[in-house]
């Protein structure tokens, strides 16, 4: 009588399982392991109550689904095949392969599915790695003033790349700004023919620069200005304070005047000061454009 391989019927539902998430939802070997652990179905290590460790690391690893096992389980053409031959690539010439019948796990068809999928998975992974948006970094929200960064999703009709507002993020801001996303093929065809009409007229050019540069020179003289302001306010402080600690003037007056006037000159160095902050911030993005 013939040998036959008996099928564990457990362990083929898990198999089924990865074929038909790959094959017929478009699963990725990524997220499949998700959906498995999240089950809590176990591997064959951990079914064998056999223990991963590393010796190197020191550690024993959770017997938890990979991206490697599901990859290797849907890469196996036995699943579909209904014979495995045992010793097929044995080094000993006395060790002569035997075929063994068994039944097929699923269809060659859903097999080949799978594989069209995992490679099509592949080429989108590239398409991703390959888009370069080059406005990221460079594009800021009129309103809450984030950037505007790269983004895509996918659609029946394919992947829509767009620059999103980061401000819109909840993550980012606890008042999410209403902006709307653009397009990238728009946005950037914009840019495109700005830039090539810049370079096509080089007195567009000249002026350009000449403007850039007296726009931060402004700002580096309004600085100065203000921070010429911040000393003066500073040394009107140190009198005050001294005045403030003089016991020959009348506590009443020390209590209530000069602490007021102190409190305004505090004030108005807080204020001057964000001011500074702001023009050395708008004169370091205006260096960066
Ligand atoms: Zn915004």
């Amino acid at each position: 009588d013939e040998d036959r391989l008996v099928i564990d019927e457990e362990e083929a539902r898990v198999v089924r399982r990865i074929f038909n998430l790959i094959a017929n939802h478009g699963w990725s070997c990524y997220r499949v392991p998700d959906d498995l652990n999240a089950l809590g179905i176990p591997t064959r290590f951990k079914k064998l109550e056999r223990v991963l460790r590393s010796k190197k690391y020191n550690r024993i690893y959770e017997n938890k689904w990979t991206r490697n096992n599901v990859k290797s389980i849907v890469t196996n053409d036995l699943y579909y095949k209904d014979e495995y031959i045992y010793a097929q690539n044995s080094k000993f010439d006395f060790v002569k392969p035997v075929i063994i019948k068994k039944e097929p796990i699923i269809s060659k068809r859903i097999f080949l599915k799978a594989k069209k999928q995992l490679a099509a998975n592949r080429s989108d992974y590239n398409n991703r790695v390959k888009t370069m948006y080059i406005l990221t970094g460079r594009l800021f929200c009129h309103r809450c003033k984030y950037p505007y960064c790269g983004g895509r999703y996918s659609t029946k009709k394919g992947i829509v790349f767009y620059y999103g507002d980061l401000g819109k993020k909840k993550e980012v801001t606890s008042s999410p700004c209403s902006s709307a996303a653009v397009r990238k093929e728009l946005i950037e065809d914009i840019i495109k023919n700005d830039i090539k009409y810049f370079l096509l007229n080089p007195d567009n050019i000249k002026k350009y620069i000449l403007n850039k540069s007296k726009k931060s020179l402004n700002n580096d003289f309004k600085a100065i200005e203000f921070e010429n302001k911040k000393d003066k306010i500073n040394k009107d402080i140190d009198r005050l304070l001294e005045l403030y600690l003089n016991e020959d003037i009348p506590e009443s007056i020390r209590k209530k005047g000069i602490a007021d006037k102190l409190k305004e000159k505090e004030r108005e160095l807080k204020i001057i000061d964000n001011v500074i902050f702001e023009l050395r911030n708008k004169e370091k993005l205006e260096k960066l454009r």
